[in-house]
């Protein structure tokens, strides 16, 4: 372990605890479906007994997620919202949640929908107001939730300092480190308590596998996540665990070209007269632009544009061809979503438009295309718009 820490992230990628077999010298990780297990001794039971519990597939990635996250210990769930759902029941009634404004749609669900009939309140904040968020936190508040760059808008929360104050005010800080991935950003570095994951988008990123992870540095809080994870029993099936843990050999490649294409594509996005707004924390004219490098390593591979309207938004979907129009993030191919339609449906409308999540809004997760085959098809996309708009009679 030891030695591993001095390697560089792409490296310990693949050379890692999980990297041999030690009964076979299989370089793939085994995946052991079994449920229970033999137990040899009626006194002394063996490691594994029931695969709830603990299963040899899941607790290799369970391991790697969590030296990767640079934690002690990891957890893989059914699905990333199972993640989080698990995540809040270390909270209790009574416990009050201050929550970035523009989380995930699924997220702002479970703490509207669910927390609250179980006596748990909530504030949306925006997250990148310091000021705002100090004022906000309650005597009552055990949980600070940040997900950055924020979806849809990519907004950038100061995780060090979200951190600080939570730990002033005796609360947990928890992060949806999705949209970066260990590879770009670790936030248990950066002071947070528990990294949440939707493992379904770039860990595995072959939009082949639903898959959630958490990770914790505490031995204490990780002790809690462990009992919650058995007792809720939303784990992760081995076939999964062992799709994501392929999936984790070629993260570091996979967005890095990602990320390379996504900021040309932002750039060039930029320059369309039909382009109202580019969010993309990797434009130096971006509000968390500074900041997005200080604690990260780079911008990520998803953004968003603002379009001159909801026409042009439909007929531009109708007309690009290369990206799949999805629900999703994170995957060798090009995914265009419609927040509106799609992660933020959950949301009602007014809420939506208070958060600038507008009808004429795209979300762009840049896959492993030629970025100028992307860009082409993009541009011919907005050309056919702008040649409707310069039709008489429109
Ligand atoms: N967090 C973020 C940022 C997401 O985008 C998503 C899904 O889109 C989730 C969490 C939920 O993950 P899952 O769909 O794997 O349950």
């Amino acid at each position: 372990m030891s030695h591993q820490n001095k390697l560089s992230f792409e490296t310990k990628l693949l050379h890692n605890d999980h990297k041999i077999d030690p009964a076979t010298g299989s370089v793939s990780v085994p995946i052991h479906p079994s449920s229970t297990y033999h137990q040899f001794d009626i006194d002394e039971f063996g490691k594994y007994d029931y695969s709830r519990s603990l299963n040899p597939t899941r607790e290799a990635l369970e391991e790697t997620i969590a030296s990767l996250e640079e934690g002690s210990r990891g957890f893989a769930f059914a699905s990333g919202m199972s993640a989080i759902s698990t995540a809040f029941l270390l909270l209790s009634q009574g416990d009050h949640v201050l929550i970035s404004e523009d989380v995930y749609g699924g997220t702002y669900r479970m703490v509207t929908e669910v927390l609250s009939r179980y006596g748990i309140d909530h504030t949306f904040v925006d997250m990148t107001d310091l000021s705002e968020v100090e004022k906000q936190i309650r005597p009552n508040t055990k949980v600070i939730y940040v997900e950055t760059p924020s979806n849809p808008l990519l907004k950038v929360t100061d995780i060090e300092s979200i951190a600080k104050l939570a730990k002033q005010a005796g609360a947990l800080t928890f992060v949806d480190n999705t949209f970066l991935t260990p590879a770009i950003q670790k936030p248990l570095a950066l002071g947070a308590d528990v990294v949440l994951h939707s493992a379904t988008k770039f860990l595995s990123g072959h939009s082949d596998v639903v898959a959630g992870l958490a990770v914790v540095k505490d031995e204490a809080i990780g002790d809690k996540l462990a009992f919650l994870q058995n007792s809720f029993g939303a784990v992760l099936g081995a076939q999964d665990s062992w799709l994501v843990l392929r999936g984790l050999k070629t993260l570091h490649v996979r967005l890095e070209k990602s990320m390379e294409s996504a900021e040309k594509i932002a750039r060039h996005l930029q320059g369309h007269q039909l382009v109202k707004h580019v969010y993309y924390p990797g434009l130096s004219d971006h509000n968390g632009y500074h900041l997005q490098n200080h604690q990260a390593t780079g911008a990520g591979a998803v953004l968003s544009f603002e379009l001159e309207n909801e026409q042009v938004l439909r007929s531009f979907v109708k007309k690009v061809q290369l990206p799949v129009f999805a629900v999703s993030l994170g995957a060798v191919e090009s995914i265009l979503s419609y927040p509106a339609k799609m992660s933020h449906a959950a949301m009602p409308e007014v809420e939506r438009r208070r958060r600038g999540i507008t009808n004429s809004l795209l979300r762009l997760s840049v896959g492993l295309e030629h970025p100028d085959d992307l860009i082409q098809d993009i541009e011919t996309a907005l050309e056919h718009q702008v040649n409707i708009a310069a039709t008489p009679g429109f």
